[in-house]
């Protein structure tokens, strides 16, 4: 059982010890009446089971109370932590801001003229003709300009990891994939997920990294993780950080919106 459930079950056990504890004290005259011949302890006896229950109760209540704290103590360092950690606080609070390259934006729509992004350090400014709210003409927008930056990181880490690695590639495109970051394909093209814009550079670089590696070892072995580590010490932390990214990129709106309109 868990130690909340414990706590909950300590509590009521306690709670209703003390009632018999009550009912005890209050009718021991009546129950010692219903002992015809009682025996010389059982006037002592039933007098003080009254307290003996009182004191058992009152154990398990101030236990079950304590435990109770602890859990909630516990849950909440815990959160703290796992959130401390990850180096992203901010979070679970921030379902509606876009996640881009590691950072958070705040993403707001004006009405212009002419077509334009704007980014700044803590926000990313949509001008387009006719705009209020964000509607999907205004996600259309954001993800092409995504896409374009995306294409732009990409296409400097290939050029790099390519030749010091020595992996040559064929093309690479940008597609909306369900589940993988990136595959490898046996043309020597590489499909690389959009979401991979809301990475930091870091993780992209070993993403990279990653698929070049996949050009002489296609499996998942001792001697790929090899390569992978020779040009990335760092990989199993930059892994671990991209499991926990995908979690945020699924609970992100904007992402989800952006996400479903890629066809
Ligand atoms: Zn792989």
């Amino acid at each position: 059982m868990e130690s909340r459930r414990v706590a909950v079950f300590e509590i009521c056990v306690g709670i209703l010890l003390i009632v018999i504890g009550f009912i005890l004290w209050r009718w021991s005259k009546q129950i010692l009446w219903i002992l015809i011949y009682p025996p010389p302890l059982a006037k002592p006896l039933i007098e003080s089971l009254p307290f003996l229950f009182w004191g058992l109760g009152a154990l398990l209540v101030v236990d079950g109370v304590r435990r109770k704290i602890q859990d909630t103590r516990m849950q909440m360092h815990a959160k703290q932590s796992r959130l401390r950690n990850s180096g992203r606080g901010e979070v679970a609070m921030r379902k509606d801001k876009l996640l881009l390259f590691g950072k958070f934006y705040d993403v707001e729509v004006y009405k212009s003229e002419k077509y334009a992004i704007l980014l700044d350090d803590r926000k990313i400014r949509i001008r387009m003709p006719g705009s209020g709210k964000p509607r999907s003409r205004e996600y259309e927008y954001l993800r092409k300009w995504i896409r374009g930056k995306l294409l732009k990181m990409l296409t400097n880490f290939l050029r790099e990891y390519e030749r010091v690695m020595k992996a040559p590639i064929g093309k690479f495109y940008i597609k909306n994939q369900k589940t993988r970051w990136a595959s490898y394909s046996q043309k020597r093209n590489i499909h690389f997920n959009i979401k991979l814009a809301a990475l930091p550079k870091r993780i992209i670089e070993y993403i990279v990294i990653h698929e070049l590696a996949h050009a002489t070892q296609p499996n998942h072995n001792r001697k790929f993780w090899y390569i992978v580590e020779k040009f990335c010490p760092d990989y199993k932390k930059r892994k671990q950080e991209l499991k926990e990214y995908s979690l945020v990129i699924q609970k992100s709106k904007i992402w989800q919106k952006m996400l479903n309109m890629y066809t």
